[in-house]
Parts: C-alpha cells; structure tokens; sequence
C-alpha cells in the first residue's frame, strides 16, 4: 500500500521539492528557508484524495477500541492526516500521545475566567512532546534506510531520538550545549544508547557544528527544521478538538524556543479548519522567557518581518534558544489567528510552576511560562473571563528536579529577582524540613504548615 500523498514546499519562497531530493539541512537551496509538508489533493473540493470530515471523526474514535499497535498511537490514529510514508507499517511507536487534558479549577477562579485546562504533554513515553514528533520523523528516517540520525538538543528532543532510534534499532547521535541541560535529559540519552557529545558551546551553536556533521556524512537530522516532526507535532490540535468536541477553545498558549511545536500545533488547527473538521482556529499565543525573547521582540519591533538573533539565558532550559529556526513560521500562526506573543520573568515562571504542582500538575519550568503568560494576557484584558483557554505542558517535571528543589530551598532565584513578589514566593515554598525522630516533632511541622 502507498500510503504517501506528500510534498514539501519551501515556506519562504514557496519551491516544491520532493522529500528525497532535499538538502540533508533541510534547508531550501533557492531562499534558506525551511520546508513544510502539504498535501495537494486536499485542496480539490471533491477530489479523491480529499478526507471526509464526518468520516474521519468516526474512524478516530472507532480506533480507540482497536486491538492495533498504531491504532493505540494518539498520533497514528490520526493518520489520514498525517500521509508521509510509504507504507505505516514503516511507523516507529512507543505508544505516544493520547495525553491527559486536565482542568485547573483554581488558577482559574485566581484568574477570574471560567474554563481553563492543561494539555499535558508531558506524559508522553519520554516525558515531552517532542516524542510526537520523533515518532513520525524517526519513521521516515527508517523507511528511506538511514543508519544513523542525529539531533542539536536543549535536552528533551535527544531524549525522545535516542528512546525512538533505539526502538528502531538505528544508531543516534546527540549535540549538546555543555553544562545547559537538565541532568535528567542527559540520563535519558545515555540510558538509550545514543552517542552523546558535550559541545563547549550553546544551543545554537551546536545546530552549527551538527549542520556541518550532517553534510559531511550519511546521517538524518532529526532536528525540528525537519518537517516531519510538525506532522506529528500537530496532532495534540487534534486530541485538544475531538476533547471539545470538535468546538476549538478560544486561547491555546504554548511555550516558545526553537519555535516548531507553535508553528505545528498551527498548522493541525489550520488543516482541521480547511478540512471542514472544525468551524475556526483558536488564538494561539508564544510564551518565552525573557531572556530569550526573540519572537517577542521581533514582533514588537517590526511585526515579525526580521529576527534579530541574540544571547539566550533562562533557566528554563528547554527554551534557552536565541536564534529559533521556525520563527517565520510561528509569527504566521501568532498573527493569522490574532494571539499574542508575550515573556515572562524568572520568578514569575517560578511562581507559575510552583501554582501548577499546587494543583497536582507537574512540569517543567518551561511549560510554566504559559501559565505565568496567560496571567499577563488576562491582566492587559486579551484573555475575557469567559473564554475557554488551553495551556499546552511541554514536559515532566521530573526532567528537572534540581529546578524545583532550588525554588523550594530558596536558592533558585537572588533577590533582584524577587522584587515584589518575596510574599508570594514564601508561600508557595515547601522545602523538606529535618526533624527529631519522634510523632511530636513530626506532628509539630504539620500544625507549623496551617495557617
Ligand atoms: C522543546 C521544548 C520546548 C520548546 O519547543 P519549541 O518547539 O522549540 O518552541 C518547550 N518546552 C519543553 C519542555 C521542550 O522540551
């Protein structure tokens, strides 16, 4: 069976390319840019190439009963929408999404809106998101008979290549900054057999060094400049629509760094909406660290017609990018559907994140700037109380646990940080406290916590 029906167009200046013919970069030899998949029979009305929207609603919840490896996918069940390989017996899977969509009853009732939900990413088999994309990229490396595939990391990504390489039995190498991931990423890769390099530079310089590795010699970059990763990076746009029933919320927020997973949860909304799957898109809105703000700044500046790269710095590592690949394609999806692109602070991702675990959610620092951002959108009045909003969590919070022991200790955030918000701060801090061997010491922290 040919189950392809894709193509690539470059997304600067628009040159198809055929998938197997691209620059092993991916990168568009007429402009630069980056590539995205498209799907020319959709476009004709009847075609017959063209998904019927009723009959795929059907067949994706029929799915969730089946007995099949790909069918218990929450990305491969959505595979009519995802036509990239030759054959889906090719398809690598560890079971990937099908995340949990919970509600947040009381950041809502402190926000003053009625409906707010986390889609929790993070329970995915390696505790991201990316694994919806590296079980789609991965499976295209596969079928085209690559040995090797290799990825620049701030962590999370080479966690996920080196778990679905594995899967696969291909051999994986991973580009890290030195000293800048989160030691429980780290673990990951090793755990999977990657060959692991520590590169003395950051994120965006060992996408330099990794480039120049993969034009060298027969390896798939499975970095997100890959197109394929947004195929499968898009389908939590599904889950989050069948969850509403195929009414989209009006908010989606989602963290921002190298910027593909907003660029592809736009794209699964906008597909959605071409197809007839669901009436309209919701505003999706970027959330970055301050110090790693180049989207916010470029869209401020000059509405998102140039980035000016910079020196990234945040401690939530996962978006400590300064120069992010799909920025064009993630200031489209800000600026078609009318969302907003906002940073936050340290300390207020910090205080986000503690307010989220107070609600039995964990995560990562980097999926708590959507909480810590929506906070801001609400209090500029872009968010209205009655609106229904969706934070996507990026990670487990488990990834970093140093993180969260710093802040509860005290020792994460100095005080030029804190100004302001100290109050705040000390009562959300639980840290461990030593205490004598005896029920009336124990008993003693339990009444020193009410009140
Ligand atoms: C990769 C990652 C991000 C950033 O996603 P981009 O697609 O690079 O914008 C955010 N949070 C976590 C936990 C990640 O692993």
């Amino acid at each position: 069976m040919n189950d392809n029906l894709h193509q690539l167009r470059c997304f600067g200046c628009g040159t198809r390319a055929d998938g197997a013919i691209t620059s092993p970069d991916f990168r568009c030899s007429v402009c630069g840019d980056l590539f995205e998949v498209e799907y020319p029979g959709w476009g004709q009305r009847k075609g017959p190439d063209r998904p019927n929207a009723g009959a795929l609603k059907w067949l994706w919840r029929e799915r969730r009963c089946s007995s099949e490896s790909l069918d218990h996918s929450g990305v491969w069940r959505f595979r009519e929408l995802l036509p990239i390989l030759e054959s889906f017996g090719n398809a690598v899977t560890l079971r990937e999404g099908n995340t949990p969509l919970y509600h947040l009853p009381r950041a809502a009732k402190a926000l003053g809106i009625d409906q707010l939900f986390a889609k929790h990413q993070g329970m995915n088999p390696t505790g991201s998101f990316k694994d919806t994309g590296m079980t789609t990229a991965l499976s295209v490396a596969k079928e085209r008979g690559f040995e090797w595939v290799a990825c620049a990391s701030t962590g999370n990504t080479s966690a996920a290549m080196a778990a679905y390489a594995a899967r696969a039995g291909l051999r994986s190498l991973v580009v890290i900054p030195e000293g800048k991931i989160a030691w429980g990423k780290l673990a990951q890769a090793m755990d999977y057999g990657a060959v692991t390099c520590q590169v003395k530079t950051d994120f965006d310089g060992c996408v330099r060094v990794l480039t120049q590795v993969v034009k060298e010699a027969h390896i798939y970059l499975l970095n997100s400049v890959n197109p394929y990763r947004l195929e499968g990076q898009k389908t939590p746009a599904f889950e989050i629509a069948e969850a509403f029933d195929w009414n989209v919320p009006d908010h989606l927020i989602v963290p921002g760094g190298n910027l593909a997973n907003s660029s592809a949860l736009g794209k699964g909304f906008r597909e959605m909406h071409e197809l007839g799957l669901t009436h309209r898109m919701p505003r999706i809105s970027v959330i970055q660290a301050e110090g790693a703000n180049p989207l916010v700044r470029s869209l401020a500046n000059n509405q998102g017609a140039t980035l000016e790269p910079m020196e990234a710095q945040t401690r939530a590592t996962a978006i400590r990018i300064g120069n992010p690949a799909s920025w064009r394609k993630a200031a489209r999806v800000v600026q078609e559907t009318g969302g907003w692109c906002q940073d936050v602070s340290e300390a207020e991702i910090a205080i986000a994140k503690a307010e989220l675990g107070s609600e039995g959610l964990g995560c990562e620092p980097a999926s708590a700037v959507t909480l810590a951002g929506l906070k801001k959108l609400c209090a500029k009045g872009a968010v209205a109380p009655g609106e229904t909003v969706v934070l996507l969590l990026t990670g487990h919070t488990l990834k970093d646990a140093d993180y969260t022991i710093d802040f509860h200790r005290g020792t994460l955030l100095n005080d030029e940080e804190k100004v302001g918000l100290e109050t705040k701060i000390d009562s959300l801090r639980r840290n461990a406290q030593v205490v004598d061997a005896t029920a009336d010491a124990v008993l003693a922290a339990v009444k020193g916590s009410v009140g």
